[in-house]
């Protein structure tokens, strides 16, 4: 792990245990390992034993991505079954009337990375191609090639569609804790995905959607770069939805988890408070989480802290003889903890070394908001770090 994971999973442990403490919610963890060729050996190791050393425990057994493929062909055989329209009116799928003219959800891409690149508009800074809809149009003005390729068996990926511009359901919103009220035009800002890749792997995009929910996700916070994503997998979410897939494992469009024939609702903390989807009423759910998008961080030469320099891992940090306390104290005040000293005349501007704990007293995403400004590490953090005497922060 480097600072900058350990900065948002401080701010994911924060925000479960944050409140008056009779609603906690829970941390999970999941590796997502999805890409096994390019996982790193024991790197889940090293995670957990940084998390351990960190003080940010976890609830219940790490979920592996890479144990989970027979879920995500599941998933996508459901996402198959289904049309655009079926997702943008829930409500005309329940009824049985789907027309036979909607465009299928899934379909076919033949597109080498090299047509992709040349057909492409340049990439946005969070590295997001919107797909130009070659193989989109293909299937709508050739239906008998798509198929004879098929039966060929050429080499494609499959891409999950988004609506026409201007159509119904092409505009995604929800709300952000940190940024505030987001609005994405699924067809000009995200375009249509890759879900499964031509070489077999799921992607991200439809792995994290379909672990969220059947693991009961209801509160996602992580980096800024991840907005975009977010109008995606609500799109991606909605469709697991209206194909039957969610409903295939008990999970009601009301956010409601079947377990052992009882039904629970599956709220957090935030629950009634009003950061989900307005559109959908406001309760954080599974099928309607609420999201919390962090500021970014940049190492002191300007440099995104996930193109870091080894220095910064924790391991090396470790061997440097930095405490747990330093990190989380430095995470912490990136994420606008300033706690009031009452002891010391501590200068509460500055960083404090503090445990996981002693930071939920002082946390809220108000802060962040306040200040949503891109972080900066400063060159020789792990100095400016304080701890007050008696170790007693809050
Ligand atoms: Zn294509």
């Amino acid at each position: 792990m480097h600072i900058g994971n350990v900065y948002a999973m401080l701010g994911a442990w924060l925000s479960a245990h944050a409140g008056d403490g009779s609603e906690s919610g829970k941390v999970l963890l999941r590796i997502e390992d999805v890409d096994e060729p390019r996982s790193v050996k024991d790197a889940d190791k090293w995670i957990m034993d940084d998390l351990h050393w960190l003080g940010l425990d976890w609830d219940g057994e790490p979920v592996y991505q890479s144990q989970r493929t027979e879920i995500y062909e599941e998933a996508l055989q459901a996402l198959k079954s289904v049309g655009v329209e079926d997702v943008t009116s829930a409500d005309a799928v329940s009824k049985g009337s789907s027309t036979s003219a909607d465009f299928p959800l899934v379909y076919p891409c033949f597109c080498s990375r090299a047509d992709l690149r040349a057909a492409t508009a340049p990439q946005e800074g969070d590295r997001f191609l919107i797909y130009s809809g070659t193989c989109r149009r293909l299937l709508a003005e050739c239906p008998n090639e798509v198929r004879s390729r098929l039966e060929e068996g050429r080499r494609h990926s499959w891409r999950i569609a988004v609506p026409e511009e201007g159509s119904q359901g092409s505009i995604v919103t929800f709300d952000d804790r940190v940024f505030g009220h987001q609005r994405f035009d699924l067809p000009l800002q995200v375009g249509d995905t890759v879900i499964r890749r031509s070489d077999g792997i799921f992607s991200y995009q439809l792995a994290v959607v379909v672990d969220d929910l059947l693991m009961g996700v209801n509160d996602i916070v992580r980096g800024r770069d991840l907005l975009r994503s977010s109008a995606l997998q609500v799109w991606i979410r909605r469709a697991l939805i209206a194909s039957g897939f969610a409903a295939e494992y008990g999970i009601g469009i009301d956010g409601t988890i079947a377990e052992n024939g009882k039904t629970r609702t599956v709220r957090g903390e935030n629950a009634g408070r009003g950061f989900g989807d307005s559109s959908d009423g406001g309760a954080a759910s599974a099928v309607n989480p609420a999201h919390a998008h962090l500021p970014l961080i940049d190492d002191p030469s300007g440099i995104r802290l996930a193109k870091r320099k080894h220095s910064l891992d924790i391991g090396a940090l470790r061997a440097n003889g930095v405490k747990p306390e330093q990190v989380i104290g430095y995470c912490a005040w990136l994420l606008g903890v300033r706690p009031p000293d009452r002891v010391h005349d501590l200068d509460t501007s500055a960083p404090i070394a503090m445990s996981a704990r002693e930071a939920l007293h002082c946390f809220t995403f108000d802060d962040i908001r306040a200040d949503n400004s891109d972080r900066i590490l400063a060159p020789n953090w792990t100095d400016e770090v304080d701890r007050p005497e008696n170790g007693s922060v809050a």
